[in-house]
């Protein structure tokens, strides 16, 4: 069975719950690189996504991909927000008026996704962004879905290489983002929108039964 409109709405929900239960991680990471507000930033906008999933019945996962995106663009704020949101409206155009995803078309949204963060902000894997997180994962997920992998499992294969990326951003200098301003002094920490990347990974994932 592929993924249907209610799993995104679910996806979407687990998204804004782990986003609120690491809210204050969110905030100390951008606190040592940034200005603070990441965690804050996500939060109000998941928050929103999810309250707008109470108040609209979008009839396709590409439509709740697509609420989910003008929800997070008007919402989050900072460098993220516009980045976030033009990931899900990629997505959501990727995936077009298809009434399911199957895992094939879960790779897609996620690599569409990828591509209107690049699009958008100009960086490169190595830059210690939310890329260095997303890259990989976008890799995992295509290798997944090619090798036979069902929807949910190519989510957990992408979750997994998010992580994996979040980790590699520790030791790397900032070239993109608030934290390039510290130059070397960005190194020794992670960035905190490839953390938040990777949580919601992660989310998705479990909310589709990982
Ligand atoms: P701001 O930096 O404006 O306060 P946030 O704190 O919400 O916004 O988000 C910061 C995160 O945004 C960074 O940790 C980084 O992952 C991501 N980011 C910033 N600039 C870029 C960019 N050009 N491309 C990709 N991601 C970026
Ligand atoms: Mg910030
Ligand atoms: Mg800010």
């Amino acid at each position: 069975m592929g993924c249907t409109t209610q799993d995104v709405i679910a996806a979407l929900r687990a998204g804004a719950a782990v986003v609120a239960e690491h809210r204050d991680e969110l905030i100390q990471l951008d606190r040592e690189i940034g200005d603070a507000d990441h965690g804050e930033n996500m939060d109000r906008g998941f928050r929103a996504v999810a309250a707008k999933m109470d108040t609209t019945d979008p009839e396709t996962p590409g439509a709740a991909l697509k609420l989910a995106a003008t929800v997070l663009i008007s919402t989050v704020g900072g460098a993220s927000g516009p980045l976030y949101g033009t990931a899900f409206l990629r997505a959501a155009a990727a995936v077009g008026d298809e009434t399911e995803l199957d895992a094939a078309g879960v790779a897609k949204a996620l690599q569409a996704g990828m591509e209107g963060v690049v699009a958008r902000g100009r960086a490169e894997v190595g830059d210690k962004t939310m890329i260095d997180a997303l890259s990989p994962a976008v890799e995992a997920a295509k290798n997944a879905a090619e090798s036979g992998a069902d929807g949910t499992k190519v989510l957990a294969a992408a979750a997994e290489a998010a992580h994996q990326g979040v980790r590699s951003t520790e030791q790397l200098v900032a070239r993109k983002g608030r934290a390039s301003y510290l130059g070397e002094r960005s190194a020794g920490h992670i960035d905190p929108g490839a953390r938040s990347t990777a949580l919601l990974l992660s989310a998705f994932a479990e909310a589709a039964g990982a």
